[in-house]
């Protein structure tokens, strides 16, 4: 309340059951003192309309932010802004940072992120994630085990064309931690089809400790492996990152030598880009952009 009491002008009273009306929670709680403040001259009418419209688009573009990352299953902590670069020389901040304009996620494409545990994949594909939430695309997190057993679920219980069209809804579908675990057999049969229903209509971040030239082995199943690789190597960026891991920073020196040469030489080998259907493309490959 304020302390002007009977003295508040029945315009301002208007405004506020206004505001209510409109379910403008925000500009309704900052009205008294940006009325006060236009009264003690600090502010021009115009800037009084403009500090209650923009404190209110504020809170609202900040609570959709975070349901959307909740949605999502997105993390805030992980973002571009904490990583550091400095740290994994092999990463060109620029190319990342033009990644985040999100060019890719309107084209489509496939971003794969390769490189050895703890040099930061998980990392970036959650930051771009939380970049893409920001500007508004919609995004769907989860690890290639996750969504496997879901997919299996959905086939399990007869609604996995549901369940792959709803996978398709997300602009951008971010699958982590392609390697680390064997896939269940089925799963890379599971895997395409979403792939196949996804390819050329919607983007994709890949996480993966592993070579495509291992994908056979990852997915149990070359020819499966190959069928995916088509896919996503068609219209794709591939980030190979080949440094040492950021989690063991501080303990380097207790690392046994094997681990920390095998950590700073082992990139995963890159494959042959797969030979797919239909012409080849115009510019030979470079839009592969393989760093
Ligand atoms: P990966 O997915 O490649 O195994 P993560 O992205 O999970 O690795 O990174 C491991 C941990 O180290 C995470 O907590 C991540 O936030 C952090 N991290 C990795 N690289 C960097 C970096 N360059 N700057 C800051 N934090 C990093
Ligand atoms: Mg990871």
């Amino acid at each position: 309340m304020s302390g002007t009491g009977e003295m508040i002008p029945p315009l301002v009273e208007r405004i506020k059951a206004t505001l209510v009306g409109l379910k403008m929670p925000r500009a309704l709680e900052i009205v008294d003192t940006t009325v006060r403040r236009l009264e003690r001259g600090e502010l021009s009418a115009l800037e009084a309309v403009d500090a209650l419209l923009s404190e209110e688009l504020s809170l609202r573009e900040s609570r959709r932010v975070k349901t959307a990352l909740v949605m999502a299953r997105l993390s805030t902590i992980k973002t571009l802004s904490s990583f550091d670069f400095a740290f994994q020389p092999s990463l060109d901040r620029t190319r990342i940072l033009a990644l985040a304009e999100l060019g890719f996620v309107d084209r489509c494409e496939v971003l794969h992120f390769l490189g050895p545990p703890g040099t930061g994949k998980s990392h970036l594909a959650v930051a771009l994630g939380v970049e893409a939430v920001k500007a508004g695309r919609s995004v769907y997190f989860t690890t290639l085990a996750d969504l496997v057993g879901t997919l299996a679920r959905a086939e399990r219980e007869g609604t996995l064309r549901e369940k792959i069209r709803s996978f398709c809804r997300p602009a951008l579908l971010i699958v982590d931690e392609i390697g680390y675990l064997p896939v269940v057999p089925g799963g890379g049969n599971l895997f395409f089809q979403l792939v196949n229903a996804r390819y050329e209509r919607g983007a994709m971040i890949l996480t993966s400790n592993r070579g495509f030239a291992e994908w056979g082995e990852v997915f149990g199943d070359p020819v499966v492996a190959t069928a995916l690789l088509d896919r996503l190597l068609h219209h794709a960026v591939v980030v190979q990152i080949e440094g040492s891991s950021y989690r063991l920073r501080q303990h380097t020196a207790l690392m046994p030598e094997h681990i920390r040469s095998k950590a700073a030489l082992q990139a995963p080998p890159l494959a042959p880009p797969p030979r797919r259907r239909g012409r080849p493309p115009k510019n030979g490959g470079a839009h592969l952009g393989i760093a």
